[in-house]
């Protein structure tokens, strides 16, 4: 009930703000000089898979959501968004990990609406049956609720032999395999597929580090492991970075630069802008997924509007 009350007040406040002229306003103010940057995972045609819904669109949301990011700014390749000033508002749509669903639901509506966007693939995951795991906990437990949700939400803060230790003995428990039999992330032939019709292939690391837990050397590893494999497969080095969980500090943008790349984002909302390093090796981006239009009565342009604009991270920030 109090959800709902809330979905209320939000759908007004948004419909107000956006009929009025008012998030217009704002748009001009906070994207006047560099471009908005979003960052979606998987698109399926129903359900989440193994999935958190925060990571998830179904493909008809996302075609609505593209359709009204395109009414609002000009859509244009992540390198165009980093390196050119000015020219109107203008937006970036990137995805990470490098999930199957990409291949199969996002690139046609991407194609049939012509918009450009950067995919970020885990090297060490394209064509395996690997899983992140809190897909790996879903799948091990074969259920995502609400409990599953609050489990993984509190194994994200324990160190990660303890979580992979955690994830065996729920194997067992359950007697299942810790993988499942199919893949679920693109192959290398999708991969190249992607890039042949024109979409940028950036890395996301090998094995979905957190390099600010990680050593200087394993940082280097997955910096230059990644960029490698992408070079062997694509013929050309990737130019982009996208750090997992967005977890990045100057140290680490640093050493992004110097293993070759020329820009790397982070998943910081849009309002954010860093300090002390050089922004290009820290591009904020706004995660999108079925949530960020969700009214009460189903898809809602002007909440999308707002949350796509990052407005309501700013009315929430500390
Ligand atoms: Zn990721």
């Amino acid at each position: 009930m109090i959800g709902l009350i809330l979905i209320a007040i939000k759908q007004v406040a948004a419909f107000l703000l956006y009929r009025s002229g008012l998030l217009h306003l704002w748009i001009r103010w906070k994207f006047g000089n560099r471009a908005l940057v979003v960052m979606y995972h998987r698109v399926l045609d129903s359900g989440t898979d193994l999935s958190q819904s925060g990571i998830v669109v179904q493909t008809n949301t996302f075609e609505k959501q593209l359709l009204q990011l395109r009414g609002m700014f000009s859509m244009v390749p992540l390198s165009d968004a980093i390196h050119h000033e000015g020219g109107g508002f203008r937006c970036a749509i990137t995805f990470d990990d490098g999930w199957a669903d990409n291949h199969r639901f996002a690139f046609p509506v991407l194609k049939r609406l012509g918009l450009p966007a950067t995919l970020f693939i885990t090297t060490g995951y394209i064509g395996t049956q690997r899983l992140f795991w809190p897909e790996c906990l879903a799948y091990i437990l074969q259920r995502h609720d609400e409990q599953v949700d609050a489990l993984i939400e509190s194994l994200k803060n324990v160190p990660e032999q303890t979580r992979e230790d955690f994830l065996d003995q729920q194997a067992r428990l359950h007697n299942r395999p810790l993988l499942p039999s199919e893949t679920r992330m693109l192959s290398w032939d999708q991969v190249r597929d992607l890039k042949k019709q024109g979409f940028d292939i950036g890395s996301h690391t090998v094995n979905h580090v957190l390099l600010n837990h990680a050593t200087p050397e394993l940082v280097e590893k997955e910096l230059g492991e990644s960029r490698d494999q992408i070079t062997t497969q694509l013929w050309e080095p990737p130019q982009s970075f996208a750090y997992p969980n967005g977890n990045w500090n100057p140290v680490l943008a640093e050493s992004v630069r110097k293993a070759g790349y020329s820009y790397a984002v982070t998943t910081e909302s849009p309002w954010k802008i860093p300090e002390n390093t050089n922004p290009v090796f820290a591009i904020p981006r706004k995660n999108l997924c079925e949530g960020s239009s969700n009214g009460l009565f189903g898809f809602s342009a002007s909440i999308f509007a707002c949350e796509a604009v990052g407005f309501f991270d700013w009315c929430r920030r500390p």
